[in-house]
């Protein structure tokens, strides 16, 4: 698939992509929560849209709180845009965020975490900040689930770079607490092999558990891989984006039942 500077795209299905940039891109998290905080974010979403025939006019994002959840955006409750540039839109508190209205793209920040992008072929679409406390609270079903509410058959999921488990080793008390829920899968080792948490496996799992399928991403480690913020091998405060839009027709009643402000 193509890519613009510092982020690669993917198409999800239709006219749906997802795109995750690295930190050749720089740091995107917001300064602040108002419409002219997050120019940064804001240029790369409206080169990505332009990249694949679409125009987003507003970018959504949210601060994360690593729980399970889920905002939903429609062009109804968007606020103004500005002349030459998409709105940056702060939707408050969450860890998801779903929608079906092209020119809106769909944005969560991470450093380690998981970053899935879903969509389905109805055209509605979604990001989801998946870290282990949220993964352990259903952050992913959840926001499948949502989808669906709206219609959605079938949902695709496609997960950009985090942590991988040679890279994250995780106390055996916390590692129980998410195996209990996702299975022994979960258990990973260090390159060291003393015991990690796998991410990208607990997030699959609970993909296929809400009755989602996982499509290629970018399978790489933002630890080790060179590319990406890492909290926690470097303690890095800036934060990759993933970054989720339609150039198809509008999904419809997307509003669901949480519209927002
Ligand atoms: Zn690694």
């Amino acid at each position: 698939m193509t890519r613009v500077s510092g982020a690669s795209i993917r198409r999800l299905l239709g006219d749906t992509f997802a795109a995750w940039s690295d930190a050749s891109r720089g740091d995107l998290r917001p300064a602040g929560h108002g419409p002219d905080d997050g120019a940064a974010l804001g240029r790369l979403a409206l080169e990505l849209s332009r990249e694949t025939g679409g125009s987003v006019e507003r970018v959504a994002w949210m601060t994360q709180m690593h729980g399970s959840d889920v905002r939903a955006v429609s062009w109804e409750s968007s606020p103004d845009g500005h002349v030459g540039a998409p709105a940056m839109w702060h939707l408050g508190e969450g860890d998801a965020v779903t929608s079906g209205t092209p020119g809106v793209a769909l944005c969560v920040l991470t450093a380690d975490c998981g970053a899935l992008a879903l969509a389905s072929p109805e055209g509605f679409f979604g990001a989801v900040h998946a870290g282990w406390r949220g993964l352990r609270d259903g952050v992913v079903e959840a926001a499948v689930e949502r989808l669906r509410g709206w219609g959605a058959t079938d949902v695709v999921g496609s997960l950009g770079p985090c942590i991988h488990p040679g890279c994250y080793e995780f106390a055996e008390g916390d590692l129980d607490s998410v195996a209990d829920v996702y299975g022994g899968q979960v258990r990973g080792r260090t390159t060291e092999g003393r015991p990690a948490l796998d991410v990208p496996a607990a997030i699959a799992v609970a993909l296929a558990r809400a009755g989602g399928r996982m499509v290629t991403g970018v399978d790489s480690c933002t630890a080790c891989g060179g590319a990406s913020f890492s909290h926690r091998a470097r303690a890095d405060t800036g934060r990759q984006a993933l970054v989720v839009w339609t150039s198809g027709p509008d999904a419809g009643p997307a509003a669901g039942p949480d519209p927002v402000a």
